[in-house]
């Protein structure tokens, strides 16, 4: 199998369990891998679903979203992914979901904390949150996004206010299970709140 037919596979798998795991419905978030070697990146079209993903229907861009190759319209949101993997070579995929708890945390414009063992081992960090107020990451909001990945080189994640969670790793299942893993953080952040509130 060619690379870059491994890479289409990964993203449909991606984007399939993200669906599935109920952290993106409808026809939002978007999920890409960075094409080695290439100044290029394979992203899901504009408007198309999770849940249909197929290997086709991931185009090609540059890392300014512009259209390379296949059949659709590069998103918006395409630029914040071409932006990520200009700064930081390690990054090799990127999910982004708008997934309901994690946005609910990330309203309170708080650093989303690493509460369980697990999400220690795994995000070593506590997630921060950017107040951006777009639907999408604009360039004049790449210095903020720098600045970050300046302090915390390997981030494995950041949250978007009223937005959603953006996930990075070196592949896309990667970065899908860190999405998961910082909206069971979000979930479980709200049942300690309630927890002590109660005085359980
Ligand atoms: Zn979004």
């Amino acid at each position: 199998m060619s690379q870059l037919m491994e890479l289409r596979e990964q993203l449909v798998l991606a984007s399939k369990r993200a669906y599935h795991r109920g952290i993106q419905t409808g026809s939002g978030g978007n999920v890409s891998a960075r094409i080695p070697g290439r100044e290029q990146m394979l992203v899901k079209a504009s408007g198309s679903s999770f849940e249909d993903s197929t290997t086709d229907g991931f185009i090609v861009t540059d890392f300014d979203g512009i259209l390379v190759e296949g059949a659709g319209k590069p998103t918006r949101e395409a630029l914040l992914h071409g932006y990520l993997y200009r700064i930081c070579p390690w990054i090799g995929a990127v999910v982004h979901v708008h997934s309901p708890y994690a946005i609910g945390w990330a309203s309170t414009g708080k650093p989303l904390p690493c509460l369980t063992l697990h999400a220690q081992l795994k995000l070593r960090t506590d997630i921060p949150t950017l107040d951006i107020p777009s639907p999408m990451v604009r360039t004049e909001d790449f210095p903020l996004i720098r600045k970050m990945y300046e302090n915390h080189p390997e981030l494995p994640a950041f949250l978007l206010v009223d937005h959603g969670v953006v996930a990075v790793a070196k592949d896309a299942i990667n970065a899908e299970h860190t999405a998961e893993l910082i909206e069971e953080t979000a979930q479980i952040a709200y049942l300690k709140a309630i927890a002590k509130k109660l005085e359980l």
